[in-house]
């Protein structure tokens, strides 16, 4: 095998580049389709050509999804939680026109759980650069100072094919100068309502589905005294009489 010989994408069969293309488990990818991968698939060298295909096809009709996606509301400014009630579907992006990046939509029931994580840390920021000693005059050491900065994400935990875990930043750079700086309360407030939007989207799916998972109550029939599962009309299951 020569090193001129050009491989073929395992997915499309195009050419791939020089450099070999993007690697999977048991093949290569060109450039071109490992672009419409989710960026929240973890490491693509855990899966194989086929698991890769099938992934692609999932993130095709993801795309057929997002085109029906109608907002209903949003939570969030810069990262943008979109909601469409009427399909229980909801999906996060920073992009302004989210149909060029086929955010992945997941529905109320995928949601696990949905958290604020705040990393906070400190960085030495340099003011004056140390002075070596020279023509006799001593060394000056720098002048530093240490500075805090914050940095909020929401944390997002789902049950879904290819996505297990998205952890987002909520601001676009990092906030320096901790509560002081003027975006830190409003990236608070933006991670806030986005995990609490998603919190009551679970807990709704999960009251309705829990609801639908219940057994009917017998109830004591107000027209022949009977103790009846009422069918689904709300009729006694013996007079026939409507009950409630
Ligand atoms: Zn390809
Ligand atoms: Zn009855």
């Amino acid at each position: 095998m020569g090193i001129f010989d050009r491989k073929n994408c395992d997915i499309c069969g195009g050419k791939v580049g020089l450099l070999g293309g993007k690697k999977v488990k048991d093949g290569r990818l060109c450039s071109d389709c490992a672009k419409k991968q989710s960026p929240y698939l973890s490491s693509r060298k855990n899966f194989t050509v086929d698991e890769m295909k099938q992934h692609l096809e999932d993130r095709a009709a993801n795309q057929e999804v997002v085109k029906a996606f109608e907002p209903t509301r949003t939570a969030g400014s810069s990262l943008k939680l979109y909601i469409d009630d009427a399909r229980g579907l909801w999906f996060l992006t920073k992009a302004k026109r989210y149909q060029e990046v086929n955010p992945d939509v997941f529905t109320a029931e995928q949601i696990l759980g949905a958290r604020v994580d705040i990393e906070k840390g400190t960085r030495v920021e340099t003011l004056e650069k140390a002075v070596p000693a020279k023509d006799g005059k001593p060394a000056v050491p720098a002048k530093t100072k240490e500075v805090i900065y914050h940095n909020f994400y929401v944390l997002i935990d789902v049950s879904h094919p290819w996505v297990n875990q998205m952890r987002l930043q909520v601001n676009n750079s990092s906030l320096e100068g901790g509560v002081s700086h003027p975006d830190y309360k409003e990236a608070e407030r933006d991670a806030r309502e986005i995990v609490d939007a998603l919190t009551v989207m679970r807990d709704v799916a999960m009251d309705e589905k829990q609801a639908k998972a219940k057994p009917k109550q017998r109830v004591k029939c107000p027209h022949c005294g009977a103790s009846t599962m009422p069918d689904e009309n709300g009729a006694c299951e013996y007079c026939m009489g409507m009950i409630g």
